[in-house]
C-alpha cells in the first residue's frame, strides 16, 4: 500500500534522512520552518511502531527543535 508519505518523492521537500525516518519541509508553510517526519516504511497507526523507531523519532523532534529554537527564536 502507498499513501502520501510514502510513495516515490514523499510529502513535500526531502531535507534529511535518518534510519527509519525522512524529515520533509512540508508544502504548506502555515507555520515558518512546518517539516513533516515520516516513517520510511508504510505504518497505518502509531502502534504499529518498533522501539527503535519511536526512540529515533524522539531523538529527531529534538534536534529539530533545538535547530528550529537557534534559527528562528520563537517566542511562544
Ligand atoms: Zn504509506
Amino acid at each position: 500500500m502507498v499513501c502520501e508519505y510514502c510513495e516515490e518523492g514523499g510529502y513535500g521537500r526531502l531535507i534529511l534522512e535518518k534510519v527509519y525516518w525522512k524529515i520533509f519541509l512540508a508544502p504548506s508553510h502555515r507555520y515558518m520552518g512546518t517539516c513533516v517526519i515520516a516513517i520510511k516504511r508504510h505504518c497505518s497507526n502509531l502502534s504499529e511502531l518498533k522501539d527503535v523507531e519511536w526512540t529515533e523519532f524522539s531523538k529527531i523532534v529534538k534536534e529539530m527543535e533545538t535547530v528550529l529554537d537557534i534559527i528562528f527564536k520563537p517566542t511562544l
